[in-house]
């Protein structure tokens, strides 16, 4: 089954892809397909409902959406929602992922409670009827510095997993599923996708 995948992000197809195997995730932009909405809900579920729903009028296939951040509990739940975007609005410029975790750290000198989790909300669309929606949860830590092997991406290398005290950006790759907010997500959402495809 052929999935749009309402992103235009290659690490997050990469991590789908692995957690859906068996179901070919294709992004917009690799059928040519100008795709990027604006995020304007104050929530992840909103915003992944905005995604999928802008991209199944194109397509009219099934679509799924991802909408993910970080929410750090000494902040207030900040930045949440705005995690793609942190800092951007300051620096008047597009920041790289290394740049926004840096300045996550620099924010969270000298802070004690380092609490956080990653949330990631999924959306399905199988048709303009059927609907999904799954939301999802990691815990953890911001890291006094960062670690980085390379296989993670955006927030990785300074979040802290509560279950194994590991920097996500260290571990194996794959293996950062078994804990992940979109790990748990994706499993979930698989149910629902095996179901569908099978004659039951
Ligand atoms: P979105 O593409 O609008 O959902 O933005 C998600 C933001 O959260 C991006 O800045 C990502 O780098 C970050 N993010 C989401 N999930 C993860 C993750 O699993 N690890 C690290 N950063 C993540």
């Amino acid at each position: 089954m052929k999935l749009y995948f309402a992103s235009g992000n290659e690490h997050k197809k990469k991590e789908m892809s692995r957690l859906l195997g068996g179901y070919e995730l294709v992004l917009p932009k690799e059928e040519g397909i100008v795709f990027d909405p604006e995020e304007t809900g104050n929530d992840y579920i909103t915003n992944a409902m905005i995604k999928a729903e802008a991209l199944f009028s194109i397509v009219h296939a099934p679509v799924i959406a991802d909408d993910s951040g970080l929410s750090v509990d000494a902040l207030g739940g900040k930045p949440g929602v705005h995690t793609a975007r942190y800092g951007e609005e300051e620096a008047g410029r597009k920041l790289t992922d290394k740049e926004k975790y840096m300045l996550l750290l620099k924010n969270m000198e000298g802070v004690e409670n380092r609490k956080a989790h990653f949330v990631t909300a999924l959306c399905l669309i199988l048709s303009e009827d059927r609907k999904y929606i799954i939301q999802e949860t990691m815990e953890g830590s911001i890291a006094l510095a960062p670690e980085d092997n390379g296989t993670g991406f955006g927030y990785d290398p300074i979040f802290v997993i509560a279950e194994n005290g590991k920097i996500t950006a260290t571990l194996d790759e794959g293996e950062k599923d078994k804990y992940s907010h979109r790990g748990k997500a994706c499993r979930l959402m698989r149910i629902l996708l095996d179901k569908e495809n099978s004659n039951d």
